[in-house]
């Protein structure tokens, strides 16, 4: 992290880091623990793996799907996955030849972090959540994705409440693979939208 200094006595920004966070621990809030087991969880847990297995599933299993795009919360707990309480809505997305769909968060960095894990750098860039909405089209060739002009580009702003998935269109040389085969094909980028598989 950049270091902001004011002058020669400004402690570096994690030595503040660590300030606060023993102040916190002293009065019994528990500081260190909770940063411990956050990282735990972003490192160990919170892994596109988890968005690769809905997305392979809706692929082979058409019920799924269907459930998938009703209720995202219920489909994906169906597999064992769980969000946050205060994501009460998962809106499953699913690009097709037609329709390519796009996630950001244009006021700061939201995303179903527990299914395609902690938004990349690039989606907390102001340029990204500004240009995606205004230049889809433009901003995606930029990142390597350039679709056909008869392809409708829809982007969708996440809200603290409401979280989205992309379901990229499955790629033809895969058909009648295994779920779990399926799974290992399917990317973070294309779980937000900005590449195809
Ligand atoms: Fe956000």
């Amino acid at each position: 992290m950049k270091q902001t200094t004011t002058g020669p006595h400004t402690a570096s920004m994690e030595q503040r880091v660590d300030a606060i966070q023993a102040a916190l621990d002293e009065r019994g809030f528990k500081a260190t623990q909770a940063v411990d087991e956050l990282g735990h969880k972003a490192q160990e847990e919170w892994l596109p793996r988890n968005g690769a297995r809905v997305v392979a599933k809706a692929w082979v299993d058409a019920a799924f799907r269907a459930r998938l795009l009703a209720d995202g919360r219920s489909a994906v707990a169906e597999l064992g996955l769980s969000l946050p309480k205060h994501h009460r809505h998962l809106v499953a997305l699913e690009n097709t030849l037609r329709v390519h769909n796009v996630i950001c968060c244009t006021l700061c960095s939201c995303t179903a972090f527990t299914l395609i894990g902690l938004p990349p750098d690039w989606y907390k860039d102001l340029e990204y959540r500004a240009r995606i909405v205004r230049q889809s089209r433009t901003v995606l060739r930029e990142m390597g994705l350039d679709l056909p002009a008869d392809v409708e580009v829809r982007v969708w702003d996440t809200t603290a409440d409401t979280r989205y998935i992309v379901i990229p269109e499955q790629p033809l040389h895969t058909q009648g693979w295994s779920e779990e085969r399926l799974a290992s094909v399917v990317t973070r980028d294309s779980m937000i939208g900005v590449s195809r598989l």
